[in-house]
């Protein structure tokens, strides 16, 4: 070979390596998929261990997400009064905080790890809202009960944000919307909570469906899912006039303010898709919502 064609041969085998570590670098530089804000109706723990309508769709739901970053959970069971805490925990435990279940659902855990740089990126979101970094709390069960079925590995880290219960539907709101941000570099904002939910008027006898046994019940679903329709979130912020049946629909509001979570970390123009619709023991509305 003549030692131009050599040299040749070796500019191009530099010139083949370095378009292949510039594709490395791209790859590792490409930026993460934005992901979803999801809202999802966690109703009775016992979904944790059933086979029902609604645990196959957060099945087909997970493996239609993907597999994100991160996950930021903002659960109906973690309302804090005065401040929005961040769960910083690099191993959270799993918080069984229900009673009178089968020990089958007492002994389940949902092993993923935390993430304490995506929950310090939150706070930081949060600052103008004075949120303060924890390690007092873990994953309740607003969040392992619907995880176990969404990503059965536990191989994706997750990190809950409180709900200030002593605040109103436009902080809410406004929480959500500082925390979209994150959605952009991976992060599922998922919120897990009920439309409808009125743990004393639940009918034990009632089978799954799409009606629910209490016309209050179907009347404050079907006004809120028109409101999400409408995209208006100064309505939903507002619930108690949003229609009659809220009054005992969400009687207490914690069930329902996850929603407003994740209709504020939705981006102008993502339309709701109504992942699943129906209600369980009667009057809880197991329905799910999905921006993005
Ligand atoms: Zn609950």
């Amino acid at each position: 070979m003549s030692p131009s064609r050599r040299q040749l041969l070796s500019t191009a085998l530099a010139s083949t390596l370095m378009g292949l570590a510039r594709a490395v670098t791209a790859g590792t530089s490409t930026p993460a998929r934005r992901m979803p804000s999801i809202f999802v109706g966690h109703g009775s723990p016992m979904n944790a261990v059933q086979d029902n309508g609604f645990t196959r769709t957060l099945q087909k739901w997970g493996r239609q997400l993907g597999k994100p970053a991160a996950i930021l959970v903002v659960s109906a069971h973690w309302l804090t009064r005065g401040e929005t805490q961040v769960l910083v925990q690099a191993r959270p435990k799993t918080i069984h905080d229900f009673g009178g279940f089968p020990q089958a659902l007492m002994d389940m855990q949902y092993p993923a790890a935390g993430s304490p740089e995506f929950a310090a990126q939150a706070a930081q979101a949060l600052s103008a809202q004075g949120a303060k970094a924890t390690e007092d709390w873990g994953l309740d069960h607003g969040a392992w009960t619907v995880l176990h079925h969404l990503y059965p590995k536990a191989d994706v880290p997750v990190f809950q944000v409180s709900i200030d219960y002593a605040r109103d539907g436009d902080y809410h709101l406004a929480v959500g919307r500082a925390l979209s941000a994150l959605r952009d570099q991976g992060v599922l904002i998922l919120a897990s909570g009920n439309v409808v939910h009125n743990l004393g008027a639940i009918d034990p006898g009632a089978s799954d469906g799409l009606m629910a046994t209490r016309p209050w019940a179907q009347s404050f679903d079907s006004a809120v899912k028109s409101a999400l329709l409408a995209d208006d979130a100064k309505a939903l912020a507002r619930y108690q006039s949003l229609d009659a049946g809220a009054r005992l629909g969400a009687q207490t509001p914690d069930h329902y303010w996850p929603l407003l979570y994740a209709l504020g970390a939705a981006r102008p123009g993502e339309a709701p898709k109504f992942v699943f619709e129906g209600f369980q023991l009667g009057t809880l509305s197991m329905r799910c919502v999905q921006w993005g």
